[in-house]
């Protein structure tokens, strides 16, 4: 198992931005966000460190759609400003379950949770398809090394993330 390494590409905060409600503000650091997708209401606070980058409202720092507190930062890296107190949403989110390279370590496909494989490897894409995806219901301590012993057999090697 691997650690996985979020690139801070934003992706998914973006994604989640018309799910996130600020519903009560108590000072313009502190806030009540509802997540409607969850149902979850949380008091959540801007990180001090964090406070000027947040009070930038307009592009190229926050766009209309994404999570209200998301921002960009000068260099180009996407922060949640609210990191330490995120609603559990947040913190359980996972971009990418496991990563398939092949021999020489290039990295043919993607997988998120355990069923959508992204790759533009027809190969891949096949003994996914085939050989893989009508084991996707068995328990993940599984089902991951029965993906890792399949693709093997293909030349293919799996880099699991920690869950
Ligand atoms: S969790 Fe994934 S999608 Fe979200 S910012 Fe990190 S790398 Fe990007
Ligand atoms: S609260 Fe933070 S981690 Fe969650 S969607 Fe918003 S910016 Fe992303």
């Amino acid at each position: 198992m691997t650690e996985f390494t979020c690139t801070r590409c934003g992706k998914c905060c973006i994604s989640l931005g018309r799910h996130m409600r600020i519903t009560r503000s108590s000072s313009q650091f502190s806030h009540t966000l509802s997540v409607k997708v969850t149902g979850e209401t949380r008091p959540v606070q801007v990180n001090p460190e964090l406070r000027d980058l947040f009070l930038l409202k307009g592009a190229p720092a926050y766009e209309e759609g994404w999570c209200p507190f998301l921002r960009r930062t000068a260099e180009g890296m996407f922060v949640c400003t609210v990191y330490s107190s995120r609603p559990a949403i947040c913190r359980s989110f996972r971009c990418c379950t496991m990563r398939i390279l092949d021999r020489e370590g290039r990295e043919r496909g993607r997988v998120k949770g355990r069923h959508s494989l992204s790759t533009d490897d027809a190969l891949l894409e096949k003994v996914w398809t085939v050989e893989i995806a009508p084991h996707s219901t068995i328990p993940d301590d599984e089902f991951f090394p029965l993906c890792q012993s399949i693709l093997a057999t293909r030349g293919y090697v799996c880099e699991i993330f920690d869950p």
